[in-house]
């Protein structure tokens, strides 16, 4: 290939400029012209091009956010919407796409692939939410804010014997709350992967209580919510006052850690090293924290385990 494209689609994730500035370092290496697509597949159908070269993807490794910006785009999803992204790759020369962005953006992978421009998909969201790799980029990073935010939270509920019910990110996933609930040392964790109700958070409460605790720290998966009920609950039936606060989207900002960075580089070279025999309609990931790719229909299929083990670790120590 002489020319390749590279966009960020879904939800924006910290990393995902490490991962182009690699994709466009490595393409030039093998004498590519990259160009970078602004605001997803919107920018493909309509056109929204600028060309990258070596230097201009210089000072982005440590930012967070995407430098191409990243959005939805309802109209890919139909065929029309892709005929007009392929004609745009065609009018413009761009014979593969790297897609980096979440499962969402992998379908739309799929398609274009299927429609003759073989893409490429990096996994690029903070959830770590899909299947096909251990390891997803942005990942680390929203831990790492999710803990010192969480750590800060600590702070005024120790002063005050409560009890805080702190709500984190992952919609469809709570590997952020367990690895937050964990670091935090909080007393619950809430996720949809385990049941773990509102009785057994009380009961929980009571009998921490019991050994001398006075404050608390509950962890909750987005896709569980109810915090604020949560909360009211728990000063209703345990005595001990209680605040929720919902992290938001901070979690999705700021500087990539060396983790999301190092990640991102290699998963932009590899990708491109793949385009670059002709390869698409492929995934690149990790596991067993090594390279991998499979086919994007394959990859979707996967189921990724949760992590059972340590939830019940979890679950012992913080007593
Ligand atoms: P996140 O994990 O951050 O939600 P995502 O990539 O899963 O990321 P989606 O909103 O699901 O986010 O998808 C991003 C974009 O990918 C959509 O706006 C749409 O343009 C495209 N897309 C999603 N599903 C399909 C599909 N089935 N066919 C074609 N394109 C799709």
């Amino acid at each position: 290939m002489k020319k390749i494209g590279v966009l960020t689609s879904g939800g924006d994730a910290p990393g995902m400029n490490a991962a182009i500035r690699a994709v466009v370092r490595a393409g030039h290496k093998r004498g590519m012209e990259v160009v970078g697509v602004l605001r997803g597949y919107n920018g493909l159908i309509g056109g929204e091009l600028r060309p990258l070269g070596v230097r201009d993807v210089s000072d982005i490794i440590q930012r967070g956010g995407t430098i191409l910006y990243t959005a939805r785009c309802d109209e890919f999803r139909y065929e029309e919407g892709i005929r007009k992204a392929k004609a745009t790759c065609e009018a413009n020369g761009i014979e593969g796409m790297v897609v980096i962005g979440g499962d969402g953006s992998f379908r739309g992978a799929a398609d274009l692939s299927a429609h003759g421009i073989p893409c490429v998909g990096i996994p690029g969201t903070i959830d770590n939410d899909i299947s096909m790799t251990e390891y997803t980029i942005g990942y680390d990073t929203a831990l790492n804010t999710a803990m010192e935010l969480v750590d800060k939270l600590r702070d005024t509920t120790q002063s005050h014997d409560r009890c805080s019910v702190v709500e984190v990110m992952g919609h469809r996933a709570g590997y952020i709350a367990l690895h937050t609930g964990i670091s935090c040392g909080a007393t619950c964790i809430l996720t949809s992967e385990i049941p773990f109700t509102g009785d057994d958070v009380i009961n929980r409460i009571k009998s921490t209580k019991t050994t001398g605790k006075h404050h608390f720290i509950i962890v909750v998966s987005e896709g569980v919510g109810g915090s604020e009920e949560l909360a009211k609950r728990i000063e209703r039936e345990t005595g001990v006052v209680s605040r929720a606060t919902i992290l938001g989207h901070v979690q999705r900002g700021g500087s990539p850690t060396v983790k999301d960075r190092v990640a991102a580089t290699q998963l932009g070279y590899y990708a491109v090293d793949l385009l670059s025999q002709d390869i698409g309609n492929k995934v690149v990931g990790f596991q067993h924290d090594e390279l991998v790719n499979f086919d994007i229909q394959e990859a979707l299929k996967m189921k990724k385990p949760f992590e059972n083990d340590l939830y019940k670790i979890a679950l012992e120590v913080s007593i």
